[in-house]
């Protein structure tokens, strides 16, 4: 078989499972990469899919990504029955995990600043703040100027005690609480009681994902790059295709059964 009909194959069960949970992360998967990170949106046909799939009858759907809640909120109006997750699984839509004691506080205050001095070099980095970490972006810098800032970064603030240490394309992140999206995934999993995830993502930070997912949950990776995922897509443009196919192979799968 091909990768793509091997792709399609696993689709095809995975639609036919009793209660299967979607989910996607955000920037490279629904959003193709831009320079100005405020400026990412979604393929209109990803969203439309998600949506449809989050309409289906025992199809839950949900996006996970790095960026912070409010921030993924600004950027794409998702129908309400997706459940979003931030900052890579430590922000729920739920609201826990998201306050922060006094050393953290303290920390994160720390940390924002470090970043703060270093980004002045240039002001094509950007200096993220979220509820929980802070993120050093320097897609629109020079290579020339944005290494240097970002071995700084490395062997200055990324090396304080209690510092988690997130590395992603173009982006280094510092946070003050241990969380990934394995973690949120296997959440999201219990929440929901899926006998399944079919988890789609194109950055490092996804890894953590891949790494937990089991038979016979699906992982696939955009984009190219080592991977653990069993499947991978080109792009934005695949992961669209592939989500509307989904829909079609769920709606058609459920009608069969008199749930359509
Ligand atoms: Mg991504």
């Amino acid at each position: 078989m091909t990768a793509r009909s091997e792709l399609v194959a696993a689709l095809r069960g995975f639609a036919r499972l009793r209660a299967p949970l979607v989910i996607c992360d955000y920037d490279g998967t629904l959003a193709p990469l831009v320079d100005d990170p405020d400026c990412a949106f979604p393929l209109r046909e990803s969203v439309t899919a998600l949506d449809a799939l989050a309409s289906l009858a025992d199809t839950r759907v949900a996006v996970v990504s790095g960026r912070s809640l409010n921030d993924l909120a600004a950027l794409c109006r998702f129908a309400p029955e997706i459940m979003l997750v931030g900052s890579h699984g430590s922000e729920f839509t739920t609201g826990f995990d998201r306050d922060l004691d006094e050393p953290r506080r303290e920390l994160l205050q720390l940390l924002t600043s470090d970043l703060d001095r270093l980004a002045t070099a240039d002001d094509g980095f950007i200096v993220e703040r979220k509820p929980a970490s802070v993120a050093f972006h320097y897609r629109k810098v020079p290579p020339g100027l944005a290494e240097p800032a970002v071995e700084a970064v490395r062997t200055g603030p990324a090396t304080r005690a209690g510092v988690k240490v997130k590395e992603g394309k173009k982006v280094i992140e510092l946070a003050v609480i241990d969380a990934d999206k394995g973690t949120a995934v296997n959440r999201l999993r219990r929440q929901v009681g899926a006998d399944a995830v079919l988890f789609v993502g194109d950055d490092v930070t996804d890894e953590d994902a891949f790494a937990i997912l089991h038979s016979p949950d699906i992982g696939i990776k955009v984009g190219a790059g080592a991977t653990r995922a069993g499947h991978r897509l080109e792009g934005t443009g695949e992961t669209a295709e592939m989500l509307e196919m989904l829909v079609e192979l769920r709606r058609a799968w459920l009608d069969g059964l008199g749930k359509g």
